[in-house]
């Protein structure tokens, strides 16, 4: 009898042509993730197997697992070699302290001779024999026993199932250029997106000295808390403080936040493009800030030409937000008090109806394209990896 870890993932990609890429992708980056750690991880149909590890590693690989994509569920199991005794030996073992409980068989191999329900029946009445106080319910029990008997010559026993993140295997959907601040709302905003497939790049404006060392830093370590989840990120430190006096010295301080964060998204664009990255990603959030009210967004939104602009939070509150970021261990980093660059040379009332004849007026006012040239042959890559 040996303990192994079940891993389920979801309906959702079964289905169609593209199953076995889905598949594929999904065991690549959990045997990616579990480099470190001596087991065997393999497939059997419709669902991934770990074995052969030390029981001392069983809770690490399990921590793991449930920051992995795509994956709906995990169970431990006692694996034997299918047959009736095998079965009852382990089911014999199994104490119950809840107030009912039910057997569910899934007899994948046809071969074996007893139906589900017969099995389910006998090893049911063996566990009530063991477990005097337990009441069977078939229709809500406080707690399932399941009984797999699969092709592979083998079955399956186990009762908790421990709930994974859900989402698509990371890199299926492509890659995403994340704009991370330092704040609470853009890692979350890369967790998502990631949620859904993509794999990050993320690129970050920093206007030294106005901001430190330590903002920089701290969006380095917050890049470091999602990694865990999106896998390997490269990221982009582009030098703002050029830009930032530019537009400082020459424009309407009410246009200030707008215009610095159009030259964001136009440079976010650029790099996203060069790195093969096929969308951009905010924390963006309608009316949370001067710079997020619709008709902000719109002229922001007008600066990345070819790309689609991912903002999954723009209808989140604070409290959805800081309680994802608190699951994902990024929230007490993200509340650091290290200034982001858009708080530099904020205006007292920055715009929050901005008219596109301004903005023009103001842009004419710049050497945009020397300034956004100069800044992008001077970014910092660092890459941030699991
Ligand atoms: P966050 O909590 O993510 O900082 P925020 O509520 O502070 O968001 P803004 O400062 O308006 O909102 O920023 C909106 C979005 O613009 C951020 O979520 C992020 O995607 C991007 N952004 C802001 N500042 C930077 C920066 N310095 N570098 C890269 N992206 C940034
Ligand atoms: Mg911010």
């Amino acid at each position: 009898m040996n303990e192994v870890i079940l891993l389920r993932y979801g309906e959702i990609f079964l289905k169609g042509k593209n199953y076995s890429f889905f598949e594929n992708s999904l065991f690549k980056n959990i045997k990616y993730r579990l480099k470190d750690i001596n087991l065997k991880l393999e497939k059997i149909s419709g669902r991934f197997l770990i074995s052969d590890f030390d029981i001392l590693d069983k809770q690490k690989i399990i921590d793991i697992l449930k920051t992995v994509f795509g994956l709906v569920s995990i169970s431990i199991a006692y694996e034997v070699e299918t047959s009736y005794d095998n079965i009852l030996t382990v089911c014999e073992k199994i104490n119950i302290n809840k107030k009912s409980f039910k057997v569910e068989t899934k007899r994948a191999d046809k071969t074996f001779p007893m139906k589900s329900f017969e099995l389910s029946a006998k090893i049911g009445g063996v566990i009530l024999k063991n477990n005097p106080t337990v009441s069977v319910d078939v229709h809500s029990p406080e707690e399932t026993i399941y009984i797999e008997v699969r092709e592979n010559g083998k079955s399956y026993v186990y009762y908790e199932k421990i709930q994974c993140l859900c989402g698509m295997p990371v890199g299926t959907a492509g890659k995403g250029m994340l704009l991370l601040s330092g704040g609470i709302d853009s890692p979350v905003a890369g967790f998502l997106m990631s949620k859904r497939g993509l794999s990050l790049n993320a690129i970050h404006f920093h206007s030294y000295p106005y901001t430190s060392e330590q903002a920089k830093q701290k969006v380095i370590d917050l890049a470091n808390i999602i990694k865990k989840y999106t896998g390997n990120i490269r990221l982009f430190v582009v030098p703002f403080t050029k830009i930032q006096e530019e537009i400082h010295k020459k424009c309407d301080d009410e246009y200030m936040v707008i215009l610095v964060r159009r030259f964001m998204m136009d440079i976010a664009e650029r790099v996203a493009i060069k790195n093969n990255c096929s969308a951009l990603i905010t924390g963006e959030n309608l009316a949370q800030v001067a710079s997020q009210t619709v008709e902000s967004i719109t002229v922001t939104n007008q600066m990345s030409k070819l790309l689609p602009i991912f903002r999954p939070l723009i209808s989140f509150d604070k409290i959805e937000i800081s309680k994802i970021s608190t699951d994902i261990g990024a929230y007490e980093t993200s509340v650091l008090p290290y200034e982001d660059c858009c708080s530099v040379f904020l205006p007292e009332s920055p715009v929050t109806h901005p008219k596109l004849d301004k903005i023009a007026k103001n842009e004419e006012l710049l050497n945009r394209e020397c300034l956004i040239e100069d800044a992008i042959s001077n970014i910092e890559i660092i890459d941030i990896k699991n």
